[in-house]
């Protein structure tokens, strides 16, 4: 069965505000930066099965990979230091 981009898109826009209220990050204010991101992930989640970072590459090693789902592996690291997450679409 073939994933819905809209319905993806969706359940990102869910996953992305859930977490923001667990975590206490915010959503970048730029909605077009967010809405870029999360179209990305959507994307990911319809292609190839799991919402990875659409900021990047993916090995095809999928125990390497799964570091690359979001929330990844690194991004409290990169909110804590930069203020943002890689992509820019935690904020602090
Ligand atoms: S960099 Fe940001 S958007 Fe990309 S996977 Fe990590 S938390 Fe998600």
């Amino acid at each position: 069965m073939t994933k819905d981009l809209a319905q993806e898109k969706e359940k990102v826009r869910q996953f992305a505000k859930r977490y923001c209220e667990l975590s206490g990050y915010q959503l970048n204010p730029d909605t077009k930066i967010a809405e870029t991101v999360m179209e990305g992930l959507a994307k990911n989640r319809v292609k190839k099965g799991f919402q990875y970072c659409p900021c990047r590459l993916l090995s095809g090693d999928p125990e390497q990979d799964k570091l690359k789902i979001c929330p990844c592996k690194w991004h409290k690291d990169e909110i804590a230091a930069d203020g943002h997450c890689h992509c820019q679409l935690f904020y602090k």
